[in-house]
């Protein structure tokens, strides 16, 4: 007698959350990629109790019809990739087609979505995985997605969330993350019904600037090349060097850490930096797609190099002309 069962999707769905899904900033991250993804010139972010209750975005995107709308939530459905070499070639930030799958199996979503062209959106609602609802609803062009009661189901997982204050600091981090990445798209922040951030379209030093309330001689332009390999954007003086100073990396416009490209820009500033200081940073690196491996992370905020120390000279000549 085998032993055996084929779990159920609805568990398999729960299990694979827990790689993608820590905590509400991980939604926060996968559902504004998501916006980003669908062209979107407006983001707008609501959350109630450090996104514990709530976290909605609303984007003008490009929307999804009826099909799309049910089918977004089975897991390794995606309209990004085709097949394995596609990922080698990336100009998402989503691929791996389970974010929506992972996030509904631990929450109560409502999604409502309209492409261009279509008179009416759909509005579909999923509880814990199950879907409850889907029908058409009268709405503006682009998506709003709600995620309500993360973890409602998963009682382990609800009690291992911070409290509220730590949990809206890693939201606005990733808020962070994404704005900086994207100064053509306008974002708003709000918690509980208090703006936190309202940043229009704006270019990308300035939105830097407005972001952390700096002055522009604070800043230093970062604007390096070898061959296709290319690093740019911008240091901050010593002034803004601290111990708790913020770090922003973008390969290939995507958010990640990588701590190479760290000691490199430290590198850069020799022996100016004492202690534990760390230089204040948002830079681009920009290298060929099939020599960066983006699909070692299931949250993809690691990437691997081809050439490690080629980019690890880049980043730290880039920072010494700066
Ligand atoms: P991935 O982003 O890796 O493809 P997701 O689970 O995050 O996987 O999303 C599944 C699919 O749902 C996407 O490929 C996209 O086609 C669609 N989708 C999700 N969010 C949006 C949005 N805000 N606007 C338009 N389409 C969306
Ligand atoms: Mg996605």
């Amino acid at each position: 007698m085998g032993v055996i069962r084929r779990l159920p999707e609805v568990v398999i769905n729960q299990i694979a959350a827990g790689e993608v899904v820590q905590r509400p900033a991980s939604v926060l991250k996968e559902l504004i990629e998501n916006s980003i993804d669908a062209q979107a010139r407006r983001i707008a972010v609501y959350l109630k109790k450090a996104g514990k209750q709530l976290i909605q975005v609303v984007d003008d995107g490009v929307g999804m019809d009826a099909i799309d709308a049910r089918l977004c939530f089975e897991r390794h459905a995606t309209s990004k990739i085709y097949d394995l070499s596609s990922l080698y070639a990336l100009r998402t930030l989503g691929f791996r087609g389970e974010a929506l799958a992972s996030i509904a199996a631990v929450s109560q979503v409502e999604l409502r979505t309209r492409p261009e062209g279509q008179e009416m959106g759909t509005l579909v609602e999923v509880y814990g995985g199950e879907l409850r609802r889907c029908e058409p609803v009268a709405m503006a062009k682009g998506t709003s997605i709600k995620v309500k009661q993360l973890f409602f189901n998963v009682p382990a997982r609800r009690n291992f969330l911070r409290s509220d204050a730590t949990e809206l600091k890693h939201l606005v981090q990733v808020f962070q993350q994404l704005c900086l990445g994207h100064p053509q798209v306008a974002f708003t922040l709000e918690h509980n019904g208090k703006v936190l951030y309202r940043l229009p379209v704006q270019e990308f030093k300035q939105r830097i600037l407005t972001l952390f309330s700096l002055e522009e001689g604070e800043l230093y332009e970062v604007d390096y090349r070898d061959g296709s390999y290319r690093v740019w954007g911008y240091v901050g003086g010593l002034g803004v060097a601290s111990a708790s100073a913020q770090q922003f990396l973008y390969v290939n416009g995507r958010y990640v850490r990588h701590g190479l490209v760290m000691q490199a820009v430290r590198s850069g500033f020799g022996t100016m930096l004492s202690g534990d200081r760390k230089p204040f940073y948002v830079l681009h690196l920009e290298v060929p797609p099939e020599e960066v491996d983006v699909n070692i992370h299931p949250a993809k905020i690691e990437v691997r190099f081809d050439a490690e120390s080629r980019v690890d000279r880049l980043v730290e000549r880039g920072v010494v002309e700066a």
